[in-house]
């Protein structure tokens, strides 16, 4: 199959093995345990359902994602999707792989190592953030079993993030936020998602619930809430929009507790 490549497997520090394993009495019983690593080969069947359908599907070899720095801890057992927006020094205007690459430096600085599992560019270009083995650091207090997609825009409107996250915090910590703030503010670059985002992220959702027993889809600021009550403005007022139309496409409920 041309769309299987080789060095899909053979990244960061995970390798694909298949061993097999010689069952009962070797003389007797002639039969052949084949042992496959599923957690691999679920990977590239997500990256290969999605290249069939015709998307362009980045992995991180592909775009010679940075090795973490910090080891993520392993996850798998994902019941929800979470959808973000990359934020306000974002746009579909710049160029796609530096829009991603922007966002892996902001991730270093904080987690040491990128935080969502997969990423969406406005040209429709589907990135393998975070290899799918591991936890991602998208929701505080709230990865375990969430599967973290990260919109490469700016899906917020002016003053959402003023609302969302600063308006009923006390002066004091209004004032640690000028920066951001002030971004928020000045906001011009917010968008609307462009046809090609939407149309790989409907893909990239329908394909993550074949593999996984998703049982809640939503976005940062909802998955926010149940982790630890904090509010956030991600992602967005056009992200949240998408939101509701996977939900209602596809029949999955909201973050619950
Ligand atoms: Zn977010």
């Amino acid at each position: 199959m041309n769309d299987i490549r080789i060095d899909d497997l053979k990244i960061s520090d995970f390798e694909t093995v298949a061993g097999m394993v010689v069952k009962g009495v070797a003389a007797a019983v002639k039969t052949v345990q084949v042992e496959v690593n599923h957690r691999a080969a679920t990977r590239q069947a997500i990256i290969v359902a999605l290249r069939k359908k015709g998307f362009t599907f980045e992995t991180r070899s592909d775009w010679k994602a940075k090795p973490g720095e910090v080891k993520a801890d392993l996850d798998w057992d994902y019941r929800g999707i979470a959808l973000h927006h990359a934020g306000n020094s974002f746009s579909c205007d710049a160029n796609e792989a530096d829009q991603l690459r922007q966002a892996e430096r902001i991730d270093f600085k904080r987690f040491g190592h990128i935080s969502y599992h997969y990423a969406i560019a406005c040209d429709g270009t589907i990135y393998e953030a975070l290899d799918i083995r591991e936890k991602g650091a998208h929701i505080e207090d709230g990865n375990t079993g969430v599967i973290g997609i990260v919109m490469l825009a700016d899906l917020s409107v002016r003053g959402e993030a003023y609302k969302e996250e600063y308006a009923n915090k006390p002066w004091l910590e209004k004032i640690k936020k000028i920066n951001e703030w002030a971004l928020d503010k000045i906001d011009l670059t917010n968008q609307k998602p462009t046809d090609q985002m939407t149309k790989a992220l409907f893909a990239l959702v329908e394909v993550l619930l074949k593999f996984f027993p998703i049982t809640m889809l939503g976005g940062h600021r909802e998955f926010q809430k149940i982790a630890n009550g904090e509010g956030r403005a991600c992602p967005g007022y056009w992200g949240m929009m998408l939101v509701k139309r996977l939900r209602q496409n596809y029949k999955i409920e909201g973050p619950k507790k």
